[in-house]
């Protein structure tokens, strides 16, 4: 199973990081012990003072695809949550300044929080799906896949020409703008059209 992740997908993001809009999307992959479900606790690691939440719409991959056309893509999808990219942004920027992969950044155990799925079908439009963030009861993301650089569609075409998908494979979608550092304690909660599909403590 892959969990692939797509970078400064929005504009307004991509903006606060002081980072140009990009031509292609923008494509890192996460090992599978970054994922944490069931709202399990994150804890924060000792390695980074700087670790960043990133909200982002996850789809779940539902059948073998390679070499997707655009308007095939959409079928290779059937569930949507939200998910956290969790990004020691202290390392990112060290590991870019010195020309290095940023992997580690992004990719360490627990960086990958997964909320509970939804069936594709509930959603009318899936180029209009609103998503938040709150910590501590207080909004700090809020998103709409309208705002979206690469649609769905366009990113699984994308990934499509470089790597095999399969089923259960998960792909990250990019975070709007909002990022911030998370503290120990924190209450982290993301809904996906006003409904809670995520609801964890950083530790
Ligand atoms: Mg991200």
């Amino acid at each position: 199973m892959k969990i692939i992740c797509v970078g400064l997908n929005y504009r307004k993001h991509a903006a606060e990081m002081n980072r140009p809009v990009p031509a292609e999307p923008m494509i890192f992959l996460k090992p599978d012990s970054a994922i944490l479900k069931k709202n399990k606790p994150f804890f924060i690691p000792d390695f980074s003072s700087d670790v960043q939440y990133e909200a982002e719409i996850v789809l779940r991959i539902s059948k073998l695809g390679k070499g997707i056309a655009v308007k095939y893509a959409e079928r290779y999808y059937d569930a949507l949550t939200v998910g956290i990219d969790f990004t020691a942004r202290d390392l990112q920027s060290r590991f870019s300044r010195e020309g290095h992969p940023w992997e580690l950044s992004k990719t360490f155990d627990g960086s990958a929080p997964l909320g509970t799925f939804v069936p594709k079908e509930k959603f009318a439009d899936v180029r209009d799906i609103s998503f938040t963030l709150e910590i501590n009861g207080t909004l700090r993301q809020s998103g709409n896949t309208s705002d979206l650089i690469f649609s769905f569609a366009e990113i699984i075409s994308y990934l499509s020409k470089y790597y095999t998908l399969k089923t259960g494979d998960l792909i990250f979608t990019g975070t709007p703008s909002g990022v911030g550092p998370v503290c120990s304690g924190d209450n982290l909660v993301a809904r996906l059209e006003g409904e809670t599909v995520l609801d964890f403590f950083a530790r």
